[in-house]
């Protein structure tokens, strides 16, 4: 007990996000997120079959419960064998109402919380604890475990700009996101809401209101929030590139943004907000976007204001009209906060690593005063999201915290599951200092939060280059932990209850393995490109016209076309054998490490699936993205095997080139049907294309992930039909002279 007053006494005097020492489950039980204070107590522990029925005490529904926990039954007093639950508003030592006393012994578990939220997250700690009794077949450990958030808005983003997932992915994810405590979804609808004012909005595939209000009742029922975003300002090319909407554009040739000065505009997305509200019942939020803005200022309405005022008037204006939308609607409004900390010479101080504190502190000398200025045009009831994926202790990006914390104004903080973008295996550097990058950025944005005492996070899941959604869990994971546990677990330890919580293995050298498959990833995004890789703008493979949205039409040259295939590696000269593989010696050595270790990464994998005892998925698809990866190394080898003098090697080599473009085509269609399993792949005939800048508003399917290839593919059966041809006419030439 006096450790528990203790704890108290701590609690209050330092802030509730600090956690107390804890004394840790003994292995192998592993809660996570990590709870706050674990006691182990004396006594046997708990068998899992020994539970039999549930008691509540209180006036509330039982929660949504686990696998484990939904076979009891409902009994009506306590006695051997029983799960209790009480609801208890005076227990003082829970800072909020998502915390409770959870205490273990042989003959049963009793949970208690002051709210309903409370109950739910002891259900799932024990769900994971019975889950570990099971699998590893030994008692709970009889404990007594406190625990509460760090942080109150715990979101993860759902964004689905350049695709759909189907909708029995997004309740079993809302299932898992909820084992993790996580409690908000902020999902970015864009043309995915079948927007009933504005009906011309929705794609043709799209979540009907009501579809959307089940899930969000759904969700609630998990303590999860869905938080709607609809983008408004800029980003609107979803609404703005139907011609219906082209007066509404502030750039006649540009849908990228709205015209801030046209009535017509909020009559547009006030609609838009409308039904996103009516998709959402009972959310407290309504994220209303605002960043990347550019293209305004410039139609005759808005260019005199500009003018006198600069361009943040106008920005603000858009602001505080949606801000006072939210407010009559009872939402609180949430902001990307870029674009006043552009205007006032900040933003590249929060995110850039080219920026010293010196710089910093300089910049933030001359840009205070103008953020000062603005002071009484930004709303007060809305929250700034301060974003910024890669560099949380950046100097730039603290002043910005520590600028809204001194003048009254709420933010929150954003980090993201895949700064990189990339569809592949994801970066994870732990030792580059502030250019870390993988869990590590989580981890560090989170901490930054706890320790400026900010509520929320968000960590985000961009869709620009659409990566499978399973890219995005093992960071959606981390957030949850350490958005509830900001100093708990390190690094190593967060991976260990990772792979325990999601399929019940153990892998102690799980970062080398995944390094080896990222190495191969690398490999995958720059084998085909001269220069750079495919995650680059310059290498977009932009075929189409116009998507650069701050460029104007090319007035008189929409039919020039570029040859994208210049942007490309070429192919060995048979009459001039090796210099080709000379040119190219870097990334053919790297291609053959690659394939050395490919029967056993390739073997690792499948163990993996055998071996999960939940979310095999993923390893389903880990080894359907690593046979697509590994088919152009495999390609380039066949190419270098045909560049050589000698005519035998090169026959064989001509044969294996062909060989290679058919495993690719196998590893391809292995790849779309992996990820047919939760998504559409392609887009129905009558959906109307919004191209920009993106890589996966390139095409409406799932072929932009191999634009690249494509090519290539078509210049290597040209030179295939050349060699043949060279072949034919030598044959011919020999037979003359004979
Ligand atoms: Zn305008």
């Amino acid at each position: 007990m006096k450790q528990i007053a203790l704890a108290v006494c701590l609690l209050f005097s330092f802030g509730s996000w600090i956690s107390l020492p804890a004394e840790k489950l003994p292995s192998p039980f592993k809660i996570l997120p990590q709870p706050q204070n674990v006691s182990l107590l004396k006594g046997k522990g708990l068998q899992p079959g020994s539970l039999q029925q549930l008691v509540i005490k209180g006036d509330f529904k039982p929660p949504v419960m686990g696998n484990i926990l939904s076979r009891l039954t409902i009994g009506n007093s306590a006695g051997n064998g029983t799960l209790t639950l009480i609801l208890d508003k005076e227990i003082r030592s829970l800072p909020s109402e998502e915390g409770y006393l959870m205490t273990v012994s042989k003959d049963g578990v009793e949970i208690n919380a002051t709210g309903e939220a409370g109950l739910f997250y002891g259900c799932q700690s024990l769900e994971q604890l019975l889950e570990d009794a099971m699998d590893f077949k030994k008692p709970v450990p009889s404990c007594r475990i406190t625990d509460y958030p760090a942080l109150s808005y715990r979101a993860v983003h759902f964004d689905v700009k350049h695709h759909l997932d189907h909708m029995n992915y997004y309740y079993e994810s809302i299932d898992r996101l909820a084992r993790y405590k996580i409690n908000a979804i902020v999902f970015e609808f864009e043309d995915k809401l079948r927007y009933q004012r504005q009906p011309l909005v929705g794609a043709p595939q799209s979540i009907s209101l009501e579809e959307m209000a089940s899930l969000t009742r759904y969700a609630r029922e998990r303590h999860i929030e869905i938080t709607p975003l609809v983008q408004g300002l800029g980003h609107a090319s979803f609404i703005l590139k139907h011609e219906e909407y082209a007066g509404l554009r502030e750039l006649p040739w540009s849908p990228w943004a709205f015209c801030p000065l046209n009535e017509g505009t909020y009559q547009v997305l006030f609609d838009l907000y409308r039904d996103a509200i009516k998709a959402t019942p009972g959310s407290k939020y309504l994220h209303i976007g605002g960043d990347e803005i550019g293209n305004i200022g410039l139609c005759p309405r808005c260019k005199p204001t500009a003018d006198k005022e600069g361009l943040i008037s106008l920005n603000l204006y858009w602001l505080r009209r949606v801000c006072e939308f939210a407010k009559e609607n009872n939402r609180i409004p949430i902001f990307w906060d870029d674009m006043p900390l552009q205007y006032a010479g900040l933003y590249t101080s929060t995110w850039s690593n080219a920026v010293d504190s010196g710089e910093a502190a300089r910049a933030w000398k001359q840009g205070v005063p103008k953020l000062d200025s603005l002071l009484t045009d930004f709303p007060k009831n809305c929250v700034y999201m301060r974003w910024n994926y890669s560099m949380a202790n950046q100097p730039g990006n603290i002043r910005a915290l520590d600028w809204y914390e001194s003048h009254g104004l709420k933010a929150m903080i954003a980090t993201a599951t895949n700064s990189e973008g990339g569809m592949l295996f994801q970066p994870e550097e732990r030792d580059k200092g502030m250019e870390s990058s993988g869990i590590i950025t989580i981890k560090n944005f989170i901490q930054l939060a706890a320790e400026k005492k900010i509520q929320g996070m968000l960590c985000t899941a961009w869709d620009d280059k659409s990566p499978h959604m399973e890219n995005y869990w093992r960071g959606f994971i981390a957030a949850a932990e350490y958005s509830w546990s900001p100093n708990g677990r390190s690094l190593q330890e967060y991976d260990a209850a990772w792979l325990q919580r999601e399929f019940g293995i153990s892998m102690p050298d799980y970062l080398s393995f995944h390094a080896q498959l990222r190495k191969g990833s690398v490999l995958w995004y720059e084998a085909l490109f001269k220069k750079g890789n495919l995650l680059d703008d310059d290498n977009a493979l932009l075929s189409l016209k116009r998507v650069e949205h701050w460029l104007p039409p090319l007035a008189g040259q929409e039919n020039i076309s570029f040859d994208y295939t210049s942007k490309l590696i070429g192919l060995p000269d048979l009459k001039s054998p090796g210099s080709w593989s000379r040119k190219y010696k870097d990334r053919l050595d790297r291609s053959v490490a690659e394939i050395d270790q490919y029967p056993a990464l390739s073997k690792r994998l499948q163990d993996l699936y055998d071996h999960s005892r939940r979310n095999k998925y993923y390893w389903s698809l880990s080894l359907a993205l690593y046979n697509f990866q590994i088919s152009t190394p495999r390609l380039l080898l066949a190419l270098k095997q045909s560049d050589s003098p000698d005519k035998a090697q090169q026959k064989a080599g001509i044969e294996e080139v062909k060989k290679a473009l058919g495993e690719f085509q196998k590893n391809w269609s292995a790849l779309q049907s992996a990820y047919s399993q939760t998504r559409f792949i392609s887009y129905p005939d009558n959906y109307i294309p919004d191209r920009y800048f993106h890589l996966a508003s390139q095409r409406e399917d799932l072929s932009w992930m191999i634009q690249a290839q494509e090519l290539y593919h078509g210049m290597i059966n040209k030179w295939l039909q050349d060699q043949w041809q060279d072949a034919a006419s030598t044959t011919v030439t020999k037979r003359r002279i004979k």
